[in-house]
């Protein structure tokens, strides 16, 4: 039967383990990655399926099952997958995708890897999901697609079936124009997400960028331009927005432009934050630490991400405060999420080479300064340690978004607690409460942890109860429903006033 709702996204909705022989689909393990989220949206549609890549080392072997179906708390669905070969996931993923539009995306044009890009692959990979996506799709479906992996597949899709609506989410930021422009490739990706009936993004920032990449290239006709909504105006962030445009025209077409941060499943967390195992590893915790203050840090291993940068501030504040030698510990929480990439592993490395010079430089038996985790924490124990971590320390030097500070707010039902946020995280743009700190400037990394370390009790509970109050809000539902509007039939015809 197909689908009303199809969701490209290029990892499988499931984890995939094999007991006695046989495979089974189980639950993945993290309940607030974005799959789950996904999944949610079956609820809402009569049938939907699922696009992903599956490995194989022969994809023309008869024995690998394209198109399975799943029955799980999420519902039926179908999910079908294209079998890859190990190269061609290279080649696509790990190469076009994490060396080349990663660096590009996130602002880093140092480290963007042109030479061993292979677009004819690309290509390839991006048109199967479209065929596969087209396979699936009932008349007039919604076909949503998933991130930067999969730009060139509106454009296809668009040609093989002209009847589905589309739409595309950016889950990383979107640069401005001179950043995006510096990829070959740039005329044809954006001619494919011009394609799209809806191409949304986490903050109006990124929409803008997109807006004025586009024109810097192609004849994008600017047809609506709106204010933008208080609470993404971001009063703390130096690089928020006033007004967003929502609605442009390319080719006889009209594509509508979404800012829409996606949120954190607040009640999950609440729930596990209520519950007695998780008292119980808060108790351990508190033992742990004794009478030390606990800094958190927790992300990817990621050049993006700041970690090198938090733990030289975490030195200079150690040298400059002799007084909070033994009184405050540092849990960095790095983990590795793409093996096998150089540049992964040297910032692993690095990581681990400053955190222990830095524990030798002013560690002692009884107190380690740096607790460098690389191993990933489940995220029930995670919760324990934001009930108890007296600041957030969330320091990236670009992020789509961070859900981490959002998780960390949410998890605080006590109402303490601080969160120190990079202006360069999309999430900087709602959480005006936060400590804004700018990661490329070391007198604001040090002036803002320091700040947070010295906050008073009264100041802390003001500003966790505005950050709680906006993660309650504009929660993972919230989201949802955001892009229900979107994919309605009313709003994604032409506005009258367009
Ligand atoms: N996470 C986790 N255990 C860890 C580290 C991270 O469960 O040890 C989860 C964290 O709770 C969050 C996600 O990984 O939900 C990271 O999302 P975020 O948006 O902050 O960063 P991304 O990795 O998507 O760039």
């Amino acid at each position: 039967m197909p689908s009303n709702l199809v969701i490209v996204y290029h990892r499988q909705p499931y984890e995939e383990v094999e007991v006695d022989g046989k495979i089974q689909y189980r639950e993945n393990k993290s309940p607030n990655g974005i799959v789950p989220t996904l999944k949610s949206f079956f609820g809402r549609f009569e049938k939907g399926a699922w696009i992903a890549w599956k490995h194989a080392d022969d994809p023309n072997n008869p024995d690998f099952e394209q198109v399975i179906e799943i029955d799980d708390a999420y519902g039926k669905y179908t999910v079908s997958r294209l079998p890859l070969t190990p190269e061609q996931v290279t080649s696509f993923y790990h190469i076009s995708s994490k060396e080349a539009f990663w660096p590009i995306l996130h602002g880093f044009k140092e480290r963007y890897n042109y030479d061993p890009v292979d677009w004819p692959t690309f290509r390839e990979v991006n048109w199967a999901f479209a065929e596969a996506a087209a396979a699936e799709a009932a008349p007039g479906a919604v076909v949503w697609v998933h991130d930067y992996n999969l730009w060139l597949v509106p454009g296809y899709l668009r040609t093989l079936r002209p009847d589905v609506k589309i739409s595309f989410f950016h889950h990383t930021p979107f640069p401005a124009a001179d950043m995006f422009n510096v990829l070959p490739w740039r005329r044809e990706i954006l001619e494919s997400l011009l394609a799209c009936d809806v191409v949304g993004f986490h903050v109006p920032r990124y929409v803008n960028n997109f807006v004025s990449a586009a024109r810097s290239l192609l004849d994008v006709e600017t047809l609506k331009r709106q204010k933008v909504k208080p609470e993404l105006s971001g009063q703390t962030s130096a690089l928020s927005e006033q007004s967003v445009v929502t609605q442009i025209g390319y080719d006889d077409r009209i594509i509508r432009l979404q800012a829409s941060p996606v949120g954190v499943d607040v009640d999950y967390i609440e729930a596990v934050s209520a519950n007695d195992v998780t008292a119980a590893k808060e108790a351990e915790i508190r033992e742990e630490l004794g009478d030390a203050k606990l800094i958190l840090s927790v992300g990817r291993t990621d050049y993006t991400k700041g970690g090198l940068e938090q733990l030289q501030s975490f030195e200079r504040l150690l040298a400059a405060r002799p007084d909070l030698r033994g009184k405050v510990r540092l849990m960095h929480v790095s983990v590795a999420a793409n093996s096998n990439m150089v540049a992964y592993e040297e910032i692993q490395h690095d990581l681990e080479a400053m955190a222990g010079r830095i524990n030798g430089l002013y560690g002692s038996f009884e107190w380690q300064p740096i607790a460098l985790i690389s191993r990933p924490i489940p995220f029930k124990d995670l919760v324990a340690y934001y009930r108890v971590a007296d600041v957030a320390w969330i320091t990236p030097l670009a992020d789509g978004m961070n859900l981490v500070c959002k998780e960390y707010c949410a998890a605080r039902t006590d109402g303490d607690g601080v969160v120190v946020l990079s202006e360069f995280a999309g999430a900087a743009v709602e959480l005006a409460a936060a400590v804004p700190t700018n990661p490329f400037s070391y007198r604001s990394m040090d002036t803002g942890i320091e700040f947070a370390l010295g906050m008073a009790e009264e100041e802390r509970r003001d500003r966790m109860k505005s950050m709680r109050a906006m993660v309650h809000k504009q929660d993972v539902r919230f989201w949802a429903e955001d892009q229900m509007y979107h994919f309605e039939e009313g709003a994604l015809a032409p506005e009258p006033d367009a």
